[in-house]
């Protein structure tokens, strides 16, 4: 590929007629060449929290890889609609609509309104994304907010003839839908639903899933709508459906979320949202980000005992530690989370800052170049448009750095890369010249207080010494009646 640096930090540049992404397509197992429904404009849905608790760092997990996703192709010129859902209703603790109300459990155990839970919980999961320099959302869309949308999409599912009603619940029958867990790979004869927990006996299959309950086992259900099929709420995977056609139209490019929603959640998405407007497919590309793991285990607030970025900030960690050590790792890949590896990669983001102050230090401002630094970029390229491998990239910056030439065009290379990366790499070089400024400062205006007080003391030859060494660093005293200002030579 070839990719003149030039253009590397001209945002006007339309880099989506250079840059090929490929992304690997859970429909269909393979990576695919990425060509949007319309030139030069992405539609993106991304699966929201439940906000019920805190995000545990397992969760943010997803967030960072829709970050990255959405960074890069803004980068390469695209035009992203990136759409998110917050789940302040109808999410079970089972996804196969088995258990407890999330929502309503959780208002419970505090003695708050579910819409008190919701809001606290998005507030801090937005303070969570925020500080982890998560970009945010273009849409967010509350659940709450859109019964009506998912009640007119239910309404088109029904009169599609996808639907039956039983023990006050209305269901999507799979059987009427025969494409039903294509994207899951899944071998109905020899699944076992319900095996995880107590199975409902109004479903025809157990695949069968709600798309509207009237009948809650909360006698006092909180939050309940009027709908065609009786008061009640909706089922959880319906907001998903309903919402990303309302901001992204009934086609659209890219929906991402975990790898644990593939069986169920997702999979029913498309079964729904197939089933109103009979367009195949709904989504033309689905990615799925694998679980961050502990002592062999996925990290999930249901098992209880979970890390919150709090818990890694009050263990002495900055958010972009952890966002470093997510970069690490492919998005597909497990990731084996310990605070010694968070450790290693606080030790080099330390580093890799150290490196940027020192080369800015070097050259100044940053300017476009093209010089040697833009084989990095092209390399750097190469790693992202390859579905999005951020440990390749951080790589190839580590490789600029190290072995790359100290030039402005370099350090505005680094910066660049960093528009993918969200490290805050232009920020902290920022700030470190600035305390070193301020620290500079106060070192000055101390040794001027020594010198007015050896002054006072008569103490000639340490006043003139202090004078001597500040001349050599390049700093010209002044004295007035006022006293004495500094400048650089
Ligand atoms: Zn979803």
């Amino acid at each position: 590929m070839v990719f003149p640096s030039a253009l590397a930090v001209c945002p006007l540049f339309l880099y989506y007629q250079i840059m090929a992404f490929t992304f690997f397509n859970t429909a269909g197992r393979e990576k695919q060449l990425f060509t949007p429904l319309q030139e030069g404009k992405v539609g993106f849905y991304g699966c929201g929290p439940t906000v019920y608790n805190y995000a545990h760092i397992g969760n943010l997990r997803a967030y960072v890889h829709h970050d990255i996703l959405v960074r890069s192709l803004r980068r390469a010129g695209y035009e992203v609609n990136h759409v998110m859902n917050i789940t302040d209703v109808g999410h079970l603790s089972d996804d196969a609509d088995d258990g407890d109300d999330k929502m309503v459990k959780s208002a419970e155990e505090r003695g708050k309104s579910v819409l008190e839970i919701a809001d606290f919980y998005t507030q801090a999961f937005f303070n969570d994304t925020d500080r982890m320099n998560i970009t945010r959302p273009s849409v967010v869309c509350k659940a709450t907010e859109h019964i009506a949308d998912m009640i007119a999409l239910i309404e088109r599912i029904e009169k599609n003839g996808f639907t039956y009603y039983a023990g006050g619940n209305l269901y999507f029958d799979i059987t009427r839908f025969p494409s039903y867990g294509e994207l899951a790979l899944l071998r109905l004869d020899e699944q076992q639903a319900g095996a995880r927990t107590e199975q409902d006996k109004n479903k025809r299959n157990p695949h069968d899933f709600v798309l509207w309950f009237t009948k809650s086992k909360f006698e006092n259900q909180a939050l309940v709508w009027d709908s065609p099929w009786g008061r009640g709420y909706p089922g959880w995977h319906i907001e998903c459906s309903a919402m990303s056609m309302k901001y992204l139209g009934e086609n659209f490019d890219i929906h991402a979320g975990g790898i644990d929603h593939i069986p169920i959640h997702h999979t029913n998405e498309i079964a729904q949202s197939e089933a109103a407007t009979g367009k195949k497919p709904w989504v033309s590309y689905w990615l799925h980000n694998e679980f961050l793991v502990m002592d062999k285990g996925k990290m999930s607030k249901s098992a209880g005992g979970f890390l919150t970025l709090q818990t890694l900030i009050d263990e002495g960690f900055d958010p972009l530690d952890y966002r470093y050590f997510l970069l690490g790792g492919h998005y597909r890949s497990q990731l084996q989370f310990s605070m010694e590896s968070l450790q290693g990669a606080k030790n080099s983001r330390k580093s890799l800052i150290d490196k940027i102050r020192s080369l800015a230090d070097k050259v100044g401002s940053p300017a476009n170049g093209n010089g040697e630094e833009s084989r990095y970029i092209e390399a750097f390229n190469t790693a992202i448009e390859d579905d999005l491998s951020t440990p390749r990239a951080l790589a190839e910056l580590w490789g600029l750095l190290k072995e790359g030439p100290a030039t402005p065009g370099a350090l505005a290379a680094v910066f660049d890369m960093d528009r993918v990366l969200g490290l805050g790499l232009e920020t902290a070089c920022g700030d470190g010249k600035k305390d070193e400024d301020e620290g500079f400062a106060r070192e000055i205006e101390g040794l001027i207080a020594k010198r007015a007080e050896a002054k006072k003391a008569r103490d000639f030859t340490t006043a003139d010494k202090i004078r001597q060494d500040l001349k050599e660093r390049g700093i010209i005293l002044e004295d007035s009646k006022d006293g004495t200002i500094w400048k650089r030579q």
